[in-house]
């Protein structure tokens, strides 16, 4: 990065270092306009989510998932990377369990989803409606695309997970040193 103290010239044309977008918002296709764009990712990647705590949380390990003690159901949801709408947007679009027979329909086909067209709607008008996803190959060129960001680390990020991992192995390994001092003392 370079620091603009150090610059010598008071009037510049641009910045010292041009910042490229490199935030990518999760997108979800809502009301009737369909949701175009073209996807970067190779394939989908997504997780069983339960809505716990007024937000989305991935499902953990059933022994471990505080939701799923609690009883609250969960949803698949899967996520790639992607340019959308006339700008070019850079975006996490989420796909329903719903859409995921097209999602799978087109890997199968063109074996990548990279470079697909896609276009995604409801079925119905209310918002959560079921969601139909369309691809067809792409007319631009793969390499002219830009590369794809690790979307597993922006969900990790974006849900917290090392956290939740974090705080859930705590309490098991608190829970674990509770027992081995039980079962110590039940030595002696
Ligand atoms: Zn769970």
């Amino acid at each position: 990065m370079i620091e603009p103290r150090n610059a010598k010239e008071i009037f510049l044309r641009r910045p010292l270092e041009i910042r490229h977008n490199t935030s990518w918002p999760m997108t979800r296709q809502k009301g009737k306009k369909m949701l175009v764009g073209t996807v970067l990712s190779g394939d989908t990647i997504g997780a069983y989510l339960h809505y716990y705590g007024r937000r989305s949380v991935p499902h953990l390990h059933p022994d471990i998932c505080p939701a799923c003690k609690k009883g609250y159901p969960f949803r698949y949801y899967a996520y790639v990377a992607a340019l959308v709408a006339k700008d070019d947007l850079h975006a996490i679009v989420e796909f329903t369990d719903a859409s995921m027979a097209q999602v799978d329909a087109a890997f199968c086909k063109y074996r990548t989803l990279r470079g697909l067209a896609f276009g995604l709607s409801r079925v119905g008008n209310a918002g959560n409606s079921r969601l139909f996803a369309r691809f067809e190959a792409g007319r631009r060129d793969k390499d002219d695309l830009p590369e794809a960001p690790n979307v597993t680390k922006i969900l990790m990020n974006m849900w917290e997970v090392p956290e939740l991992i974090q705080s859930e192995f705590a309490a098991e390994m608190a829970v674990n040193r509770l027992m081995g001092v039980s079962s110590l003392n039940g030595h002696h």
